[in-house]
């Protein structure tokens, strides 16, 4: 039976008064504990590696590169402060998997499974590892990740992963309807899949700061407003001009997720899809036991137009899926600041947790996800083998980045690795589209989104076909 709800003692509050004292930048942005920048660079510079991108697949490259080699001189550019990017506006729910979840993992390479459970595995071990190592508090938690279905008709997707997950070793338990309430309250949760260990929550900013603090303990020399301008390749290494300065490399490391670095075959791999998220104001214990959500797992929800929420150490609610596309990979666009795009979002906040219908907003921000078609992270050489792009996480990128900045360093100094003989390394995702197709797509399959698990209709049979053409949704 489902569980009946306490009726919102103080009723719902109009949108006007939810945003009221709504900053437009990320929650995890706004804290007193972010450093200082790092210098620009204003000189000519030469380094053994350069790392371009300051987010967790640079900083994991430039930590795991002067592990693995401590004498090699690195450098590590970001266009602007470190976490600025996907890194600190993630949700900061913490996977496993290296490949976007076991189910996308079977959909994109069928015969390595058992190896790629294996390097989120030790990915993970390395993670926690390098955390404690360096005195990293990124106020984890792990108590697992859960995926609740919105519709009766999705609790069979669930079943479908348990089974999945059950063959390959997960401690995972399906719920029905009101165990699932006794874990988190909502009158659209028809039943969960709680995948209980090895994955959990993290203050994405703090995690980054802390990965940037060990960086500069290794001796990697960081430079913070330095945007990678334009490069040139010189043969025997790269050089790479900056506002003030530049800098000679050998080996380059881009870890610039969506922007344009100047290899155009980079963007034809990976699209920019900006996603939305919305900080409540923390709850009060009397709101937090209106939901209970005593574990504080991470959450995904199975809607088509997908929505994530999670607790911080503060217990504000960051609830976050409302995906857009914008020409070309507009990396500022106008839908990030215009207050329609949250009150959609405030909308599903308020549907999923009506009890809830007097909390505020206190942070709404948006930020790049780094689509690619195999839905995880992929690492290709360029410029003859002297550079490696990193990328295409595809939003599941928070734990994935170390392996992902792992494989790419095995492939820049041609080391021998156990990925490196499986198509994970060995292939790339497909190219998608040019514009305007690519524009014209994405805006068919977002409008199709929106309604498709209610309307059904052409908007369920567009996505069915986008998927059938090889593109993870
Ligand atoms: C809203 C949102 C929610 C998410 N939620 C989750 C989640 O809950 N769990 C999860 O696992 N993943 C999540 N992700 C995905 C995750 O955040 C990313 O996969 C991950 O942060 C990617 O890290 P990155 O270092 O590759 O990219 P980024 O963090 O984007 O870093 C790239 C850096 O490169 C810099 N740069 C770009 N161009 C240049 C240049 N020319 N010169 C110098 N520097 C440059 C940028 O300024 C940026 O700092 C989310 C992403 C978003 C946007």
């Amino acid at each position: 039976m489902p569980e009946t709800l306490a009726p919102p003692p103080a009723g719902q509050i109009s949108l006007d008064e939810a945003f009221a004292p709504t900053k437009l930048m990320p929650y995890w942005l706004d804290n007193p504990a972010a450093p200082s920048p790092a210098a620009e660079l204003l000189q000519a510079t030469q380094a053994d590696l350069l790392i371009v991108g300051g987010g967790f697949t640079g900083l994991w490259a430039a930590i795991q590169a002067k592990e693995q080699s401590p004498e090699l001189d690195v450098v590590l550019i970001e266009a602007g402060r470190v976490a600025f990017g996907a890194s600190g506006r993630a949700g900061g729910i913490i996977s496993t998997s290296v490949m976007h979840g076991l189910p996308n993992a079977v959909r994109v390479f069928p015969n390595d499974i058992e190896q790629l459970e294996g390097f989120g595995q030790v990915n993970l071990d390395g993670f926690e590892e390098t955390l404690r190592r360096y005195g990293i508090d990124a106020d984890i938690e792990w108590n697992g990740e859960m995926t609740v279905a919105v519709d009766e008709a999705h609790v069979d997707h669930l079943s479908a992963d348990y089974a999945l997950h059950r063959r390959y070793g997960h401690d995972v338990v399906l719920l029905d309807r009101a165990q699932t309430a006794a874990q988190i309250k909502s009158p659209l949760f028809a039943g969960a899949l709680w995948s209980r260990h090895r994955s959990g929550i993290v203050h994405p900013a703090k995690l980054a700061w802390g990965l940037r603090r060990a960086a500069i303990s290794l001796g990697v020399r960081l430079f913070e407003n330095t945007p990678l301008l334009r490069l040139h390749d010189a043969g025997s290494h790269v050089e790479v001009q900056t506002p003030k300065g530049s800098v000679k490399a050998p080996r380059v490391l881009f870890g610039t997720g969506t922007a344009k670095v100047g290899v155009p075959d980079i963007n034809r791999r990976v699209v920019q899809v900006r996603d939305h998220v919305l900080a409540t104001e923390p709850l009060t214990d009397e709101q937090l036991a209106r939901i209970g959500w005593a574990k504080r797992q991470g959450v995904y929800d199975t809607r088509t137009q997908l929505n994530y929420f999670r607790l911080t150490q503060g217990n504000n609610i960051i609830f976050g899926g409302l995906v857009s596309y914008h020409f070309d990979g507009n990396p500022d666009p106008a839908e990030d600041g215009r207050k329609e795009t949250y009150h959609r979002l405030a909308a599903a906040f308020y549907r999923t947790f009506p009890q809830l219908g007097d909390v505020r907003f206190s942070h709404a921000w948006g930020g790049p996800i780094d689509y690619c078609s195999r839905g995880s992270v992929f690492a290709k050489p360029y410029l003859g083998g002297k550079a490696v792009f990193v990328a295409g996480y595809t939003g599941f990128g928070v734990a994935a980045s170390r392996f992902g900045a792992f494989m790419g360093l095995n492939i820049l100094f041609d080391r021998d690795s156990p990925e490196r003989g499986l198509d994970i390394a060995t292939q790339s995702p497909t190219y998608i589209p040019p514009e305007p197709f690519r524009w014209l797509g994405a805006k068919l399959t977002f409008h199709a989104f929106d309604g498709a698990d209610a309307e059904g209709g052409w908007k369920r049979a567009w996505i069915k076909g986008i998927k059938a053409l090889g593109f993870p949704m």
